[in-house]
């Protein structure tokens, strides 16, 4: 089935530019010999409302520490970038881009970081070459992806395509404690493992959404089975060492790691500092392969003042995050500098915004529990910044970094909750054989409804 994909760039352009630069962009695109010098007279005239947005932008959504100005530097030409020194008189520059070059920059949607960063770029310039993107030639990864409209669909989600992932991977309580994410509370008797609640909401939703339409992909779909359609052991015993050499490779991880995780560490030690974000980038890999419309992380939350959660709490809240809010650490790969910017020129976490939007509504009507505020949790306060959506945070994880287009990362109900922990340990729900509870089922239709009203609200 071939799928349409949403126009948000529209909006994007009309939030972030004069009628004056588009005119540059639309010619740009139109017609790649456009004379340099009319193109930099256009974007003299221009940059300074381009420097005003895009400062404005990094200081709401991605700046968490306010630091980010020191790697990235607006100018009159356009977005110098710096690779992070810890003695700031001797940062280097890295390359720019070109206020008259920003138009293809839509694609870094779609792009690989790491190409665009390494191979997209000119031989012996410092300059990103929009060229080598659009037609694909230097790096197939990098090839422009036109996204069409969704206007005019028939059936309500038919041609859209749609990414779930179901967080972490437990199926039992070996693997849940491992990944340290279980409840178990002696009174009342619980036994919660989120992989589990994550697993069935995404197949309770994935029905429901196919009923209307929609193409569905799923991360994972069975318990205990990783986003490699494997397990733990089977993982281990046949992907781990060249993982390992691949990660260092790419220096996501040190010399000194990697021998340690090779000789020295045990299965769990290998599990949590090691096949956990393996298993993240696997997840982000898929999803973005797959090019979907909408994006989902499907997570279930607890109090993180309660230690252990082996004993109830009273607090219960729902939250999501998109993209955004980068710590000052947070900038020292040249991957994550080219997130940063693709987060910066693109409209994913506008859009992300209005999407999660209609899903926390959705999640505190359906659900009848509260969207946090800033002071409900400690990260909230710590790690994220606010939108102007009340419970819509942006927050820097693996997911709303890499997974590109727009995506809602959703936090739902805390299980250590007094009420909660009881209403999910209920098997009062079956789904494909896997007997689940009815507030799993609740939360599932809240995301549902939360997804058709976000459609219908971009088919008006
Ligand atoms: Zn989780």
């Amino acid at each position: 089935m071939r799928r349409i994909k949403i126009t948000y760039a529209a909006g994007y352009w009309l939030l972030v530019t004069s009628c004056l630069f588009l005119a540059v962009t639309l010619s740009a695109r139109l017609n790649d010999a456009v004379g340099q010098e009319v193109e930099a007279s256009f974007s003299q005239v221009n940059s300074d409302s381009l420097i005003s947005v895009y400062t404005q932008k990094m200081h709401k959504y991605l700046d968490k520490d306010n630091k980010a100005a020191e790697i990235f530097s607006f100018t009159k030409e356009g977005i110098e970038v710096y690779q992070p020194e810890t003695d700031t008189s001797q940062k280097q520059f890295d390359f720019i881009i070109f206020w008259n070059e920003i138009s293809w920059l839509e694609s870094l949607s779609y792009c690989n970081p790491k190409c665009l960063a390494n191979v997209c770029r000119e031989k012996g310039s410092q300059r990103l070459n929009g060229k080598l993107i659009k037609d694909g030639s230097n790096c197939p990864n990098c090839k422009l992806i036109t996204r069409s409209t969704m206007d005019g669909v028939a059936r309500p989600l038919r041609n859209i395509g749609i990414a779930l992932d179901p967080g972490h991977m437990a199926g039992d309580l070996e693997t849940a404690k491992r990944e340290k994410k279980w409840v178990e509370m002696k009174k009342p008797p619980v036994e919660l493992i989120e992989g589990e609640l994550t697993l069935a909401t995404a197949l309770i939703l994935k029905k429901k959404l196919e009923a209307q339409g929609a193409t569905v992909m799923l991360t994972r779909d069975q318990p205990n089975m990783s986003s490699f359609g494997i397990d733990y052991k089977k993982w281990k015993d046949s992907l781990f060492l060249k993982s390992l050499d691949s990660a260092y490779a790419r220096g996501d991880i040190s010399f000194e790691e990697k021998s340690y995780l090779h000789t020295k560490a045990n299965d769990t030690e290998i599990f949590r500092r090691f096949f956990m974000l393996e298993d993240l980038h696997e997840r982000a890999r898929k999803i973005n392969e797959f090019h979907p419309d909408l994006t989902l992380v499907i997570h279930y939350n607890v109090d993180e003042t309660n230690s252990n959660w082996s004993k109830t709490s009273k607090k219960d809240y729902n939250m999501t995050f998109v993209g955004g809010s980068f710590g000052a650490e947070e900038l020292n790969t040249p991957e994550a500098r080219i997130e940063f910017l693709r987060l910066l020129l693109t409209d994913d976490i506008e859009s992300s915004i209005e999407f999660s939007k209609y899903m926390i509504e959705s999640l505190v009507q359906k659900t009848k529990v509260p969207a946090a505020l800033d002071s409900n949790a400690v990260y909230l306060k710590d790690n994220c910044m606010n939108t102007d959506v009340k419970g819509v945070y942006c927050r820097n994880l693996t997911l709303t970094r890499k997974v590109k287009g727009i995506i809602c990362y959703g936090e739902s109900l805390y299980q250590d909750n007094v009420m909660e922990c009881k209403a999910l340990s209920k098997k009062d729900f079956k789904i494909d054989g896997m007997e689940t509870s009815k507030r799993v089922e609740e939360v599932a239709e809240a995301y549902y409804e939360g997804i058709m009203n976000y459609v219908k609200s971009k088919n008006k």
